[in-house]
């Protein structure tokens, strides 16, 4: 029998392959990037072991303790950074994470094209975009990110990959989701990454090209870490 892990990821994988189907999109078109935010290397290594390389963290300081080991014994991972990155980690980051999906204000973007170009790095960066306008989550409102773009490529030169969402939790996902992707259409961006446990099949549908999954893969998280920042 294969680990609960290895099982329950192997379920996530067809229902995005289904959700791939019935939205007329290849199978391989969405991307799963596996959160393991308070897992330890213990709970990672079934999947690092099936193959399975793209994750997701949610703290500079916790994937620094667990990411440079697994890295270097398992070639080829990718690593994202969804959670909100403070601008006094931006050097951390650049040098610990190939894809930055939480990028939402100019200081930020200066601080990391400051560090892109003296690491001689250029992690992928994704614009988060606080669709629900909700004071207490990062990202910008919609209306800013057509200019907050704009200006990353005029001021430093920086393109970037797509855009990123959380919606609110007590409302229907989709609506958001159909915003991000015209958003993302508008601004000529092709990744979106939206979808998590509960609604990565709505997001599939919707044109999510990367889905963030923890604990329908890992399990439930202890309570006291916020699920979603
Ligand atoms: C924790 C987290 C996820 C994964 O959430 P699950 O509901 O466990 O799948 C996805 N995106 C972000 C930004 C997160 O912080």
């Amino acid at each position: 029998m294969s680990h609960p892990i290895l099982t329950a990821y192997r379920s996530v994988r067809a229902e995005m392959s289904e959700a791939c189907t019935r939205a007329g999109r290849a199978p391989d078109a969405v991307s799963l990037v596996a959160v393991t935010k308070t897992h330890e290397a213990d709970a990672i290594l079934p999947v690092l072991e099936d193959g399975h390389r793209v994750f997701g963290e949610n703290r500079v300081q916790e994937a620094k303790g667990k990411w440079p080991q697994l890295k270097a014994r398992f070639p080829g991972v990718e690593l994202h950074l969804i959670g909100p990155l403070q601008t006094n980690k931006a050097a951390e980051a650049v040098a610990l994470f190939d894809v930055i999906q939480t990028v939402d204000r100019d200081r930020l973007v200066a601080a990391l094209a400051r560090e892109m170009e003296r690491q001689k790095k250029t992690p992928q960066l994704y614009v988060q975009v606080n669709t629900g306008l909700e004071p207490q989550k990062a990202g910008l409102a919609p209306d800013q990110v057509a200019g907050f773009i704009r200006n990353s490529e005029r001021d430093f030169g920086i393109r970037y990959a797509g855009l990123m969402c959380i919606p609110p939790v007590d409302q229907d996902p989709a609506p958001h989701f159909r915003m991000l992707a015209n958003l993302a259409k508008a601004n000529g961006l092709a990744g979106l990454s939206m979808g998590m446990s509960s609604d990565f099949a709505v997001a599939i549908a919707e044109g999510a090209t990367a889905v963030r999954v923890g604990s329908a893969i890992f399990g439930a998280r202890p309570t006291a870490i916020p699920a979603a920042p």
